[in-house]
């Protein structure tokens, strides 16, 4: 597959803890292929989050094979288990590094959530990321992208172009409520896909 209007393959990878993958992950990278042209989009659910020391997240597989579940019908979606598998903490540099080794040639969008790209100027060797690919801010509905540009304004030695936004109305849902409602025994369905659903059931995850 590849976009019809420019003739460097373009790659999504779709970065994210995915504690649980929900359809507002999945409507905000389909949005994102659509709206840029990607060939495709790769999941890559964190392995060890350097921001979250102590946190208690789920095991990086079970969320690894639910990102699978969730994205296996969509031919442009793909996963990867390159954070989950690489030793030491998930820096998206890296990952963006060695996806780029993997298809030479390629122009790299990186799509997150807003808030996460608010800590940017935080990250491993962000002069170099911003370098080397796109980021996509994926937003929820009413989000302030002022406050993002207030605070990337000040630091702007890379081409503004470089971070893009887009609203999904979708990312109303959250992993954080949906770990809430499984907690306290609510539905969760139609929130996400229904095999992530039975997953989480099978493997009493977010119980405690
Ligand atoms: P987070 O702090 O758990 O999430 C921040 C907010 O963004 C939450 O509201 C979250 O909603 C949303 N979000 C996260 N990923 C999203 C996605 N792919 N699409 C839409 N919304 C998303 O963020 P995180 O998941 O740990 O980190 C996000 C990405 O940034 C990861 O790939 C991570 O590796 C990268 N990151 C890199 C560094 C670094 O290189 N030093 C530091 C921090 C983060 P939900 O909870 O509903 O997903």
């Amino acid at each position: 597959m590849s976009n019809s209007t420019n003739l460097t393959p373009k790659i999504g990878i779709m970065g994210g803890t995915f504690d649980p993958i929900h359809y507002g992950h999945l409507v905000g990278a389909e949005g994102v292929r659509d709206e840029v042209g990607l060939d495709q989009v790769i999941f890559v659910p964190t392995g060890r989050p350097p921001h979250k020391p102590g946190l208690n997240i789920t095991n990086p597989w079970d969320r690894y094979l639910m990102t699978v579940l969730a994205t296996a019908s969509n031919d442009y979606f793909q996963v990867s288990s390159i954070e989950v598998e690489r030793p030491g903490y998930s820096y998206t540099v890296d990952t963006v590094q060695s996806v780029i080794k993997m298809y030479p040639g390629t122009e790299i969008y990186f799509i997150t959530g807003a808030d996460a790209v608010l800590d940017i100027l935080t990250w491993k060797n962000v002069e170099l990321l911003l370098s080397i690919c796109h980021i996509v801010a994926v937003t929820r509905p009413n989000y302030e992208l002022d406050k993002l540009w207030e605070k990337l304004k000040n630091v702007l030695s890379f081409p503004q172009d470089r971070i893009l936004s887009m609203e999904v109305p979708a990312l109303a849902i959250s992993s954080t409520d949906i770990r809430k409602r499984v907690h306290e025994g609510r539905t969760i369905k139609y929130l996400l896909p229904e095999p992530v659903e039975h997953y989480i059931a099978k493997h009493k995850l977010y119980k405690n």
